[in-house]
């Protein structure tokens, strides 16, 4: 039975006649930037069963390194399918998935770069980089980065967007929303809630785009134009900015306080830890 998703827009939607042979998480840092979230989860189907339904032309592709090409919805940033033709396989990103995909997570992949404010509670095997299926692949560096002390600080995938944020963050939840889900093409957000006057765009803000969903009363997100990734959203009205912390550089210090709209959480996703879980939405905090 085919299973349909779509993106945050509603411009891309396929469907994946399935089944699906695997699905892992992934916490490789180019994941965490492209989604903002604290790992991707990614499901593998035979390609010959998958179909673009609309909005294929609205796609924007960003060849993220020499061997991997990251796609997404040039209207809303939500991560599309990965097509990888010459394996006859296609990823797709967990998170859009609309009903019971068949499968759970089987595994965490990339563990070695997992987020510092991220713990996995699940009992799952870890895999430091690839999975030993994959063989011998190898692996790409990415740079370390360090903020000044007080300071912590962000950036897009293809690093032409950054950012700097010089206070405390107000919270951070992980969010398990519908719309959180498909932004982000994951299990769910992570999302840290700073004074707006402590953010600071240090370069490329004029290379974000903004989309809101028209019938939501604020839920906005924001991403990079030419890499897809997503950055920080901010909230003149709230005196606030919602940073999506998988693409922080350095540890906020915080660490996720609750599991927020678990009413809404992924079938195919069980949390594991001991966190708070809100149904719905929690406490806005206080920017002002
Ligand atoms: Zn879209
Ligand atoms: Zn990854
Ligand atoms: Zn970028």
């Amino acid at each position: 039975m085919a299973i349909q998703a779509a993106c945050l827009c509603g411009t891309v939607r396929y469907e994946i006649e399935g089944p699906f042979s695997s699905m892992l998480n992934c916490h490789c840092s180019m994941c965490r930037k492209h989604h903002g979230a604290p790992f991707a989860t990614f499901a593998a189907a035979a390609l010959e069963g998958f179909r673009w339904l609309s909005g294929e032309e609205k796609l924007t592709h960003y060849k993220s390194s020499p061997n991997g090409t990251r796609s997404f919805c040039s209207v809303c940033g939500s991560v599309a399918p990965l097509l990888m033709r010459d394996a006859g396989t296609v990823l797709v990103p967990a998170g859009p998935l609309e009903g019971d995909p068949g499968i759970r997570p089987q595994g965490h992949m990339f563990v070695g770069s997992k987020a510092p404010w991220y713990t996995i509670s699940d009992s799952l095997p870890q895999h430091e980089a690839y999975p030993p299926e994959c063989g011998d692949v190898p692996s790409i560096p990415r740079p370390t980065v360090s903020a000044e002390p007080g300071k912590t600080i962000g950036s897009c995938l293809c690093g032409d967007v950054a950012y700097e944020i010089t206070s405390a963050p107000l919270a951070m939840y992980q969010c398990h929303c519908s719309r959180c889900r498909r932004a982000r093409s994951a299990a769910h957000g992570a999302n840290l809630f700073y004074k707006l006057a402590d953010f600071h765009w240090t370069r490329g803000s004029s290379q974000v785009v903004s989309y809101k969903v028209p019938e939501a009363k604020r839920f906005t997100v924001a991403f990079c134009r030419r890499c897809g990734a997503s950055v920080p959203q901010e909230s003149p009205t709230l005196g606030g900015v919602v940073v999506p912390a998988g693409g922080l550089d350095t540890d906020p210090g915080m660490r996720p306080m609750a599991h927020i709209f678990v009413n809404s959480k992924a079938v195919w996703f069980d949390i594991t830890d001991t966190m708070p879980q809100i149904p719905e939405a929690p406490p806005l905090p206080t920017a002002r």
